[in-house]
């Protein structure tokens, strides 16, 4: 049985002639955005949450218990008045008013613009690219790769700097939020601003958090820009947690992840399990093979500091889980593509304080679990894919380095390249030498190079080499710092190993 207050309100919220829906007192309910996500050559998903109240003690967003219908449409001009596909798509209160609108039946390789209406009210207007046909040529694929952006230590001055660039694409490689109260964790130089209660663990909470981090209007701006295609690391959830935390708050952190994220109905959330890692292909130019390395991951061993832990080295143990990396070998070996990117979260190659055979590595990164990098790498050697480049985040750093299938021996050929972008914000305005990271270069000699500023990393992607400029903001602790190129790298077509340009 329906009440006469729900009946009435659901009344008002469904468009009962004459009756206007979703009308004050609810009030603007963008309040979060707009964003789309995940291309394909016909479509992508678009993305907007109902808010009015984003910071609503319930987590839901101001928004009554009922469903609301809301209009969207996709046009040919930055205006939105071309419009060459539109519909409704019911926004409920179990996902929080999210809708996730999965267009299909456009044409690959071009731009699109969206929007969307609830009742009198209209959304800001968002740029997507549909992919290329499959095996199209491309010329250029143009890509930001961001990370960590903690709300606290700065401002998110480089999400409009990416949103400004008008990639094709922006890859998120996780540490979208922060769960940390805001009394936890502060930056070194004073934060900037505060997380709105105590540390995220349910599902209220998480919902609060991304409803707080959409509010920033650099990160808007970063989403209604392009297409974005995310993944999730550890603070999404928890700092450095695995498969062993408990389930009801996994499930809580995955529900409001999917519910904010432009992600496919295939990343729907069940209980505590979510399936984010994905590919994407670009034509005949990239397939991008986007990573898990949380969920399924064997316990750390030895924390997840630099230490010395001969047990990780186990070779049976896996960071990416057995189905994943069968896989992710199999991606390898489908593969036509003149690149193969993996998007992952953390360090990928070897980065050792002290020179072998006294390996002391970072336990949350692949050095943790060597072995599962020796098969990974070796399944693209295997595969006899052309170009591998891997990109990281997690590391609040710029790093650039060369791969190897084997780090232990010196003329153990260069299978492909490590890119890692640094934090949008984590760790506030850094500085331009790190002693201890800095040794990590000279003990490393295939890292080329590091530095700890905040920024993002910009790819021209291109059928005779990939060139990639690590992108640097002076300062975060203040808005609006201009974006400069701090180092250029190129990696050739079947020449791994970069080069350095700048
Ligand atoms: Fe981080
Ligand atoms: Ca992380």
């Amino acid at each position: 049985m329906i009440d006469r207050r729900s009946f009435l309100v659901m009344g008002l919220a469904s468009g009962v002639p004459g009756v206007p829906p979703l009308r004050a007192p609810y009030g603007e309910p963008f309040t979060l955005g707009v964003a789309c996500g995940d291309p394909a050559p016909d479509g992508f998903v678009a993305w907007t949450r109902l808010a009015p109240v984003p910071l609503a003690e319930d987590g839901f967003g101001g928004m009554p218990p009922v469903p609301v219908p809301v209009y969207w449409e996709v046009a040919t001009d930055p205006a939105c008045a071309k419009v060459v596909r539109r519909g409704t798509e019911e926004a409920v209160r179990e996902w929080a008013h999210a809708v996730h609108v999965e267009v299909g039946g456009l044409e690959p390789a071009r731009e699109y613009w969206y929007r969307f209406k609830a009742g009198p009210y209209i959304s800001p207007i968002g740029r997507a690219v549909t992919a290329p046909a499959a095996g199209a040529p491309v010329k250029t694929l143009t890509m930001a790769v961001t990370s960590c952006a903690n709300y606290q230590h700065g401002h998110f001055t480089a999400y409009t700097r990416m949103a400004q660039e008008r990639p094709d694409l922006i890859l998120h490689l996780g540490d979208y939020i922060y769960e940390y109260g805001k009394d936890e964790q502060p930056c070194p130089g004073g934060n900037v601003r505060e997380h709105e209660g105590p540390e995220a663990k349910t599902l209220t909470d998480y919902r609060r958090r991304h409803a707080l981090y959409k509010t920033d209007p650099d990160l808007r701006a970063a989403h209604a820009a392009a297409p974005w295609v995310p993944i999730m690391d550890d603070h999404e959830v928890r700092n450095n947690w695995t498969g062993l935390l408990e389930a009801p708050r996994r499930e809580a952190a995955f529900r409001a992840y999917y519910e904010h994220m432009p992600l496919r109905r295939s990343a729907m959330p069940q209980g505590p399990s979510i399936r984010l890692y994905r590919r994407l292909r670009w034509g005949s130019l990239a397939t991008l093979h986007l990573l898990d390395t949380r969920q399924y991951r064997d316990r750390a061993l030895c924390g997840s500091g630099f230490s010395e832990c001969p047990k990780s080295e186990d070779p049976g143990r896996t960071i990416t889980g057995t189905e994943q990396e069968r896989w992710l070998l199999e991606g390898f070996r489908e593969s036509k593509a003149r690149w193969d990117i993996i998007g992952q979260q953390v360090f990928f190659g070897r980065r050792t304080k002290y020179p072998p055979p006294e390996l002391v590595v970072r336990q949350d990164a692949w050095d943790g679990y060597s072995g599962s990098r020796t098969r990974v790498t070796r399944g693209w050697v295997d595969a006899g894919v052309r170009n591998a480049v891997v990109l990281t985040g997690d590391v609040h750093s710029h790093w650039a380095g060369d791969l190897a299938l084997d780090y232990d021996d010196e003329d153990s050929p260069l299978v492909g390249s490590e890119l890692a972008v640094t934090s949008i914000s984590s760790g506030g305005d850094g500085h331009d030498h790190d002693r201890a990271r800095d040794a990590l270069l000279d003990t490393n000699p295939h890292l080329k190079f590091h530095l700890r500023r905040r920024g993002y990393l910009l790819l021209k992607v291109e059928p005779t080499a990939i060139a990639a400029d690590f992108k640097i903001v002076r300062y975060v602790s203040t808005p609006g710092a201009p974006a400069l190129t701090a180092a250029g790298f190129t990696v050739a077509d079947k020449l791994p190993g970069l080069i350095r340009q700048a």
